[in-house]
């Protein structure tokens, strides 16, 4: 009998939203990591760009594409990602997550730019289901590891688990002039984050009492979606790897993980391989 290895699983960091337009090393990573995995049966993304006060699943046959942002060129806003829902998938989350609830949302939300900015480059024909999953602003830091963990049961079935935020994600502190810009407290939070999650993410709430996660996370909600993956990790007994490193504006970090990828190293930008693009968000913008 022949044994199915664990669907892999990831954190991604979208930054900004104009990545979904761009071509750059980490779209090219993101586009590296869709091809690398088995077809997966089914998508569940937790994004930042969902954080509210409940548990909640969307469970709408075809969830529409929502353009959350302001301040950016209409091309962006003509952005469709028109995958299907799955609606089954809402109640398989809903059980693993038992005793804790989490609700079917059939109307309210869809999309957000958090799961469709890195969907069109990681599978950019749009034929697979995607669901989001929102992140509960009322739960401690624990819920969100405790249900990262939970939900590995979904790997075992063909689901596709990301996370998409950023690790340091400080939108005051940017310095749009300069795209490739890391500060120092944004280096070393990223630094020891890859590296606990690497090592020991069951402890990935630490990350939280770190003396750079004020400046890193003013506001948890780009951070929370890496508690989910620490979560899996340590469910699985593994560490999660880092499938690209990197920052942008000085304030953010662009870092992804990996959970179970084989996801090849993707050329440097000094090779000119890629074509590097990489604007400036407007002044009176969200990311
Ligand atoms: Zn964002």
């Amino acid at each position: 009998m022949t044994t199915t290895p664990p669907m892999p699983a990831a954190f991604l960091g979208h930054g900004s939203p104009m990545n979904a337009l761009e071509r750059n090393r980490y779209t090219d990573i993101w586009r590296a990591f869709g091809a690398s995995v088995p077809r997966p049966r089914a998508i569940l993304v937790v994004s930042a760009h969902w954080y509210v006060n409940a548990t909640a699943v969307t469970a709408m046959p075809d969830p529409r594409t929502i353009h959350d942002f302001f301040g950016f060129p209409q091309a962006l806003f003509d952005v469709q990602y028109p995958a299907p829902g799955i609606p089954e998938l809402a109640e398989e989350v809903a059980d693993l997550a038992h005793p804790d609830f989490v609700g079917p949302d059939i109307d309210v939300w869809g999309l957000d730019h958090g799961t469709w900015s890195v969907l069109v480059h990681a599978f950019p024909d749009a034929d697979i289901p995607v669901a989001q999953l929102s992140i509960n602003a009322q739960k401690p830091p624990e819920f969100h590891l405790e249900l990262g963990a939970r939900l590995a049961a979904l790997r075992e079935s063909g689901v596709l688990v990301l996370g998409s935020g950023n690790i340091v994600h400080n939108l005051r502190a940017m310095d749009r002039k300069q795209p490739d810009a890391c500060f120092d407290w944004n280096r070393r939070f990223d630094s020891d984050t890859r590296q606990l999650l690497a090592e020991r993410p069951a402890e990935a709430v630490s990350l939280m009492e770190h003396p750079d996660y004020a400046a890193s996370a003013p506001t948890p909600e780009h951070f929370l979606p890496v508690l989910y993956l620490a979560g899996m990790a340590a469910a699985a007994g593994q560490g999660l790897d880092s499938l690209v490193e990197g920052s942008a504006y000085g304030s953010l970090s662009m870092t992804c993980l990996g959970l179970g990828a084989d996801c090849p190293a993707v050329q440097d930008n000094s090779t000119g391989v890629a074509p590097l693009s990489r604007s400036v968000p407007p002044d009176e913008s969200n990311l």
